[in-house]
C-alpha cells in the first residue's frame, strides 16, 4: 500500500529542510514496521518568490519520491491541495501544512485507523499554541457558524490536515468549482469518516501566510459554497421589513385620524420608511451579487491552475 504526502509551501523556504527530516524519519518507520509499501511526498509549490522551489529542485534531485508541482503565481492553498490531489497516486493521501503545525508523526496513527476502514480521517485541533487570541476566537467563531449554516458535517476545528481514501481522491477529482472549500469537499463524497484529536503546535519558522483578510474570503468561501441559507436570510428580513412597514403604516394612519392638529405627516417616520427599505435592498442586492459573482465565475470554466514544472512525475 503506498501513502502520497501533499504539502502545499507558499515562501516555506525555513522550514521544507525540517519538515523532510522529520516526514522521511516518520515514513521510514512506517516502512519498517511494513504499515505502507511506498510512499510520496508531493509538495506544491504555491508561486513562491523565495527559495522554496530551489531548497525543493535539490531535494527531489537526490531521492525521487520527493516530486514537486510548481505553479506560476500564487493560486492559494485550496488550489495547491487540488493539485496535490490531481497528481497523487497513492491508496491514500495525507494533506499538511509545510510550516510543521501538522506533526508528520501522527501520520502513522492515521494510517493505522484507515486500515480499520475508515475513509477520512480528520484531525481535529484540540490547542492552538503560539496563535493570537484574535485568530483562535474568529476560527471558533467560524467553525460555528459555518456548522449551523450547512447539512454537510464538516468536523468543528478541523483545518485541513487529514488522510483521504483513494476513493475521497477519485470523486474530488471530479469536481470542477473554482471556489474550492476543500474541507467541505472532502466531506461531501459521504464516506465513514473518522476524527482525532491532537494539540497543534506553533508554526516552526517563517511567517503565516494566511492575512486576516485571506482568512475571512476563505470562510466566506466556505459558507456561500455550502449553504444558500444567507440568501434565505433575505427573504425573512424582507417579511419582516413588510410586517414592520404594516405597523408604521398603521401609527402614521392612526396619529393623522386621532390626533390631526398635533401630527403633522412627520418627515421622522417618512425618513426610518426609506432608511429601512434602502438598507434591507441593498443588502439582499449584495447578496444576491455574491452568489451571481460565483455563478459567473463558475460558468467561465477556466483551467483551476497553470503548472509550471513537474519533477519525477
Ligand atoms: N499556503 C499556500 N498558499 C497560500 C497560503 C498558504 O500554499 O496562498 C500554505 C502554506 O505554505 C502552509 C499552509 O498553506 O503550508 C498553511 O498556511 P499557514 O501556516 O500560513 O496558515 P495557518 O497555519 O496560519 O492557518
Ligand atoms: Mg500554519
Amino acid at each position: 500500500m503506498k501513502i502520497s504526502i501533499v504539502v502545499p509551501c507558499f515562501n516555506e523556504d525555513k522550514v521544507i529542510k525540517e519538515l523532510i527530516e522529520r516526514l522521511k524519519e516518520t515514513l521510514t518507520i512506517c516502512l519498517d514496521i511494513k504499515l505502507i509499501t511506498k510512499y510520496e511526498i508531493i509538495f506544491i509549490d504555491d508561486g513562491s518568490s523565495d527559495n522554496t522551489l530551489l531548497l525543493l529542485r535539490s531535494f527531489s534531485r537526490d531521492d525521487e519520491r520527493i516530486k514537486v508541482v510548481s505553479f506560476s503565481r500564487n493560486f492559494g492553498q485550496q488550489i495547491a491541495i487540488t493539485a496535490g490531489i490531481d497528481a497523487a497516486d497513492g491508496d491514500a493521501m495525507v494533506i499538511m501544512d509545510a510550516d510543521l503545525q501538522d506533526p508528520p508523526e501522527l501520520i502513522p496513527e492515521m494510517i493505522k485507523e484507515w486500515n480499520k476502514g475508515y475513509k477520512i480521517i480528520h484531525m481535529k485541533r484540540k490547542q492552538r499554541i503560539g496563535e493570537s487570541g484574535l485568530k483562535k476566537f474568529t476560527a471558533k467563531i467560524f467553525y460555528r457558524l459555518l456548522n449551523k449554516l450547512t447539512t454537510v458535517e464538516i468536523p468543528l476545528d478541523s483545518g485541513d490536515f487529514k488522510l483521504l481514501d483513494k476513493e475521497i481522491i477519485l470523486y474530488l477529482r471530479k469536481l470542477t468549482e473554482h471556489f474550492r472549500f476543500m474541507r467541505g469537499l472532502e466531506v461531501l463524497a459521504g464516506f465513514s469518516q473518522l476524527t482525532l484529536e491532537y494539540d497543534r503546535p506553533a508554526r516552526f519558522a517563517g511567517k503565516p501566510k494566511y492575512s486576516f483578510l485571506k482568512s475571512f474570503k476563505l470562510a466566506v468561501d466556505g459558507i456561500t459554497s455550502f449553504s444558500s441559507k444567507p440568501l434565505k436570510m433575505v427573504t425573512v428580513l424582507g417579511i419582516i421589513g413588510i410586517i414592520s412597514s404594516f405597523i408604521l403604516m398603521a401609527y402614521a394612519m392612526m396619529s393623522k385620524i386621532m390626533l390631526p392638529n398635533r401630527i403633522l405627516p412627520g418627515w421622522t417616520s417618512l425618513l426610518i420608511v426609506v432608511v429601512f427599505f434602502s438598507s434591507i435592498q441593498l443588502f439582499s442586492l449584495g447578496l444576491i451579487g455574491e452568489y451571481i459573482g460565483r455563478i459567473y465565475e463558475e460558468v467561465k470554466g477556466r483551467p483551476l491552475y497553470v503548472i509550471k514544472d513537474k519533477i519525477n512525475l
